[in-house]
C-alpha cells in the first residue's frame, strides 16, 4: 500500500478558496524561511477524498478495544467510556497552555488538587505527584525519592530487593536509580519467599519493590510479613500498583504499610494502554516522604489554587510541565462516575473474569500455578510441543477467530514459566464475550492435535499472513517500493500481503 506521501500529485489541493475573497500572500512572509522551504517538500499534495480514504483504510487494518476482546496480559486493555474522552477534550482543558498564569487556569488546578485527594483516598497515602509520564517513569521517581530520603538521613543504603515475580521495569528502574538490585525468589506458591527475604533484608538495603498482583497474576499473601521484615530493618516499601484494577475499592496499599505507590492511570483509570501514549504513572507517598516529591504540587490557600514548590529537599522536576493533563481529566471523571462501590465492583469483575477463564481453560492449557488468580491468569502451551506446536502458533490461530492474542512468552522466570500464555480478560468484558474466547481456545486445542499444520501456517484470514519476525525487524517495509521489491524477491503471492 502506498504512503500518503507517495500519493502526492503536484499542485493537487485539499481545498480551493474563492480567489477574490482573499489576497495572495507569500508564505515566506508568514513563517520562518527554514519552515517554508522544508514544509513545501515534506507535505503531501492530496485532495480531501484522498486523505479520508487513506486514513479510513489504515484504521480498518487495525485491531483495538473497540473491535473486540484484547486479552493482553499485564496491559489492561479494557474498554474505556467515551464520555471521559469527551470531557478531556473540552475546549477549556485542551486550550489551556502549560505556562498559563495560575489565575487563568484555576479550574485545571482545582481538578488536579481534587484528583490528588481522590487518589489518596483510593490508595491510603498522603500526597501524589502527577508528573511521571509512565509506570516505569513513576518507578524511577520512587527510587529517586527513596534515595533522597536516605541521603537526608545520612544513611548509605545501596541495595534494593526486587522479587523475581516483579514486572520487568522494577529491576530496571532500581538499577537506573543507582541501587544494586538483589533478586528475591518466589516460593512454590508463586509469591515472595519470606524465609529468603528475611535472610536478604539488612541495614544496607533501601527497601523492596513489590508488584501486586505479581506478574504471574497472583496476590501476595505474605504482605504482613514482608512489611514487618522490611520496615523492621529501616527499609521502605514500594507498591507497583500498575494493575490497581485488581484491588481498588477493596484494599489500600497505604493501609498495608506501603510508603510509595505508583498507579498506571493509562491502564486502570480510563485511558487505554498500548496506544503509544500519552500515559501517566502518578506516584503517591506517605507523609514522611512528601518533602522529597518532585516539584511542583498543587496547593490551595483557602481562596486560590497554586503550583507550589515542594522545597529544597525535593528531587526536582522529573519532566517538563505538570503531567499529562488529559489523562488526569479522564481519571477524575471516571473515579467520580464509578464511586467507591463502583470501583470495588469493577475490581471484583476483573478478578471473576480471570478466574472464570482459568477454570474453563485449565484442562486444555495448564496453569503456571493451579490456584485462584488475581485479574489475569498464566497458562501454558507447553503440552502441545509434542504435536510440533509452539505457543506462538496458538496465538496466531486465535487471530483467525477474531481475537487479539494474549501476551505470550511472558512472564518467563524459571522454573515455572515455559511457553506462557498470559490472559487478562478485563472487567469491561461480558460473560458472552469470554465464552466466545474460551470456545475458540478449546477449538484451537483440538486443532493442534488433529491438524497441527493449520496452526503452524496461521493466521489464514487476516490481512497479513504469518510474518517472518526476523525479516520484519531487519527489512522493514517503509514505502511502496520496498513492498514491491520484497514481494518480488521472496515471491510473495498477493494474498500473503493482502493490501
Ligand atoms: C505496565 C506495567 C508497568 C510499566 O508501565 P509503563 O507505563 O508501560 O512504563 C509496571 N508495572 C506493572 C505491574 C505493569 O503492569
Amino acid at each position: 500500500m502506498k504512503l500518503i506521501f507517495e500519493k502526492s500529485v503536484k499542485a493537487r489541493d485539499g481545498y480551493s478558496l474563492p480567489k477574490d475573497l482573499f489576497d495572495e500572500v507569500d508564505i515566506k512572509s508568514c513563517i520562518p524561511a527554514y519552515a517554508a522551504t522544508d514544509a513545501k517538500k515534506a507535505l503531501s499534495e492530496v485532495s480531501e477524498v484522498d486523505v479520508i480514504r487513506h486514513f479510513t483504510k489504515l484504521s480498518k487494518f487495525n485491531y483495538g478495544v473497540d473491535d473486540g476482546l484484547y486479552p493482553l496480559g499485564s496491559c489492561t486493555m479494557k474498554y474505556n467510556p467515551k464520555v471521559n474522552e469527551k470531557l478531556a477534550s473540552l475546549d477549556n482543558f485542551v486550550c489551556a497552555p502549560p505556562l498559563a498564569p495560575e489565575e487563568t487556569v484555576q479550574g485545571c488546578l482545582e481538578l488536579m488538587y481534587d484528583l490528588n485527594k481522590l487518589l489518596c483516598e483510593v490508595t491510603g497515602v498522603d500526597q501524589y505527584t502527577m508528573a511521571p509520564a509512565s509506570g516505569a517513569h513513576g518507578e524511577l521517581t520512587g527510587v529517586l525519592i527513596m534515595r533522597q530520603h536516605f541521603v537526608d538521613h545520612d544513611d548509605k543504603r545501596h541495595k534494593m530487593l526486587v522479587p523475581d515475580s516483579a514486572h520487568g521495569t522494577n529491576p530496571a528502574s532500581c538499577t537506573m536509580g543507582g541501587f544494586k538490585m538483589i533478586e528475591v525468589r518466589s516460593n512454590e506458591k508463586g509469591t515472595v519467599d519470606i524465609k529468603q527475604l528475611k535472610d536478604l533484608m539488612d541495614e544496607d538495603t533501601a527497601g523492596l519493590y513489590l508488584t501486586n498482583p505479581n506478574t504471574v497474576g497472583l496476590y501476595d499473601e505474605g504482605i504482613r510479613d514482608i512489611e514487618g521484615i522490611v520496615h523492621g530493618k529501616g527499609g521502605l516499601l514500594y507498591y507497583d500498583g500498575a494493575n490497581l484494577n485488581a484491588s481498588f475499592g477493596i484494599m489500600r496499599p497505604g493501609d498495608a504499610g506501603f510508603d510509595i505507590v505508583h498507579l498506571n492511570l493509562h491502564k486502570s483509570f480510563s485511558t487505554p494502554h498500548g496506544g503509544g501514549g500519552p500515559g501517566s504513572g502518578v506516584i503517591g507517598v506517605k507523609k514522611a516522604l512528601i518533602p522529597y516529591l518532585p516539584t511542583p504540587i498543587v496547593t490551595f490557600d483557602g481562596k486560590k489554587y497554586h503550583l507550589s514548590d515542594v522545597g529544597e529537599k525535593s528531587i526536582g522536576m522529573v519532566r517538563a510541565f505538570w503531567g499529562n493533563f488529559a489523562v488526569l481529566v479522564k481519571t477524575y471523571a471516571w473515579i467520580l462516575s464509578m464511586g467507591p462501590d463502583g470501583l470495588g465492583n469493577s475490581s471484583e469483575a476483573s478478578v471473576i473474569n480471570a478466574n472464570y477463564v482459568l477454570a474453563k481453560l485449565k484442562k486444555y492449557y495448564r496453569p503456571a500455578y493451579d490456584r485462584y488468580c488475581g485479574h489475569e491468569c498464566v497458562l501454558t502451551g507447553r503440552d502441545y510441543k509434542k504435536y510440533g506446536i509452539k505457543t506462538l502458533d496458538i496465538a496466531k490461530r486465535l487471530m483467525d477467530y477474531g481475537f487479539h492474542p494474549p501476551t505470550i512468552y511472558f512472564p518467563h522466570f524459571e522454573p515455572y514459566a515455559e511457553e506462557t500464555i498470559m490472559v487478562e480478560p478485563p472487567e469491561s468484558e461480558s460473560k458472552e464475550v469470554l465464552d466466545e474466547f474460551i470456545d475458540a481456545m478449546i477449538k484451537i486445542s483440538n486443532e493442534a492435535k488433529a491438524n497441527p499444520e493449520l496452526l503452524k501456517s496461521a493466521p489464514h484470514n487476516t490481512r497479513i499472513r504469518r510474518v517472518d519476525d526476523v525479516l520484519a525487524a531487519k527489512r522493514p517495509i517503509l514505502n511502496y517500493d520496498d513492498e514491491l521489491k520484497l514481494k518480488d524477491e521472496l515471491k510473495y503471492k498477493d494474498e500473503d500481503i493482502n493490501f
